[in-house]
């Protein structure tokens, strides 16, 4: 116990000392570092803070140190979330490979792939996207189609992938593919990672009613790729795709503490409760949302501890995700009605830039309650696998 109390007291003052205070502030969806061989810096403090956490190993402090990682232990590396989220430190690498692929290689992946991945991950030198979804494969993602059919030790795919989040800009997709046709639709599908300059891979950028859109489609037309490259084993990719599946969730559930853009409730609402009146209908509200806020929090911390304790937390994953993505959609919702019509700002000089960002985080917050599996399938899976209520 002493031991962890003198490691928390070293990775505060080691934290104070390298985080330059800009990287300290609340960062928005402009400001986040995706790594990559497309990586770009907009500042220096950017550029330091991601060379400094890479150094040390802390973009993945529980990963081994051998691919890269801080080798901390579970309790050692959740302090080190825990003192970042004191002092406020922003994300310095934002990658799904380091969220969601990296977890499951180290749980399903072979010496090879851990190799191959892991330590680009670590270095933020390799981006990943997610190719799950399908035109008629999203919530029910195991009728997926795209296919992939052996060939000596290759795999040859064919099929389109949707929604890929910023699939122009991955370096790889780690993907879902339908490699037995006969099967029942879970036991017929294999996890693959796919070079996105594969012969054969074309991404098409999908474009929204917002004009601003990280979304894409992506093509395969006769793309070959090492048997080498499939994770977990050929049909039995589900397995896979539930394990990557809760680590999104537990990512997203997370996001409250400083991961993703987001506004501290209280501090808008503030400079909007004069103009509406300062009615008690709105401090009602308002403190409604921050309890619950403040339950969330407590609740995540409670999780956290059990997965500490090596207890099976995938129930309470799907729980903290639907409740932290539907707090943060009722929050911006609040935030909206108690604007007026100053919440109706998107661009242009007429609206303040908080009153834009506020529109726009309105709008991005009803995503989250969509991906990584929409709030129906949470509530499906909750009542199904934590409550054991009949199908
Ligand atoms: C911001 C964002 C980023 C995304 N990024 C990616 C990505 O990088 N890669 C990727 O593969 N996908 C991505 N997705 C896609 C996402 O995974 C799907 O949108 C999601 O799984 C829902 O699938 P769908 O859009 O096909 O909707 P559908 O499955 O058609 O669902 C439509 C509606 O019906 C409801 N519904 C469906 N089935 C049930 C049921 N059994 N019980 C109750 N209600 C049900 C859903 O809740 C939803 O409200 C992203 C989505 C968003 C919004």
């Amino acid at each position: 116990m002493a031991d962890l109390e003198q490691f928390r007291a070293e990775t505060r003052r080691w934290l104070e000392e390298h985080c330059p205070p800009s990287m300290r502030k609340p960062i928005t969806a402009d400001e986040m570092v995706w790594a990559g061989t497309q990586i770009a810096f907009a500042t220096e403090d950017q550029r330091v803070w991601f060379e400094c956490m890479r150094e040390r190993g802390w973009f993945a402090p529980g990963w081994p140190a051998e691919y890269g990682g801080g080798g901390l232990d579970r309790a050692r590396a959740r302090i080190v979330d825990e003192e970042m989220s004191r002092l406020g430190c922003r994300q310095p690498q934002y990658n799904l490979g380091l969220w969601m692929l990296g977890p499951v290689l180290l749980e399903y992946g072979t010496e090879a792939q851990k190799r191959e991945h892991l330590v680009p991950i670590t270095q933020g030198s390799q981006r990943w996207c997610q190719g799950f979804s399908e035109p008629n494969a999203g919530s029910d993602l195991a009728s997926l189609k795209t296919s992939a059919r052996q060939q000596g030790d290759e795999l040859v795919i064919n099929g389109s992938k949707i929604w890929t989040s910023y699939g122009d800009k991955g370096d790889w997709m780690y993907a879902l593919v339908r490699t037995d046709f006969e099967a029942v639709k879970q036991e017929g599908i294999t996890f693959v990672l796919i070079d996105m300059r594969a012969k054969g891979v074309t991404v098409k950028p999908i474009e929204l009613i917002s004009g601003k859109s990280s979304f894409c489609e992506v093509f395969f037309d006769d793309v070959r790729v090492p048997l080498a490259n499939v994770v977990g084993g050929l049909n039995k990719g589900w397995s896979v795709a539930k394990s990557l599946l809760k680590h999104e969730r537990a990512a997203m559930s997370k996001f409250t503490e400083g991961g993703a853009p987001s506004h501290d409730a209280l501090e808008v609402a503030r400079l909007y409760l004069a103009d509406a009146g300062e009615a008690p209908v709105w401090r009602d509200r308002l403190a409604a949302l921050l309890m619950d806020s403040h339950a969330f929090s407590l609740t995540h911390q409670r999780v956290a501890e059990q997965a500490i304790a090596r207890e099976d937390v995938s129930g309470p994953s799907s729980i903290m995700k639907l409740v932290q993505t539907e707090q943060e959609s009722a929050k911006y919702e609040l935030l909206m009605q108690l604007m007026g019509h100053r919440g109706l700002g998107w661009e242009g000089d007429a609206f303040s830039g908080l009153e834009r960002e506020i529109s726009h985080s309105w709008t991005l917050s009803k995503t989250y309650t969509i991906s990584g599996g929409s709030s129906e399938i949470q509530l499906n899976i909750i009542a199904r696998r934590v409550l054991g209520l009949p199908a």
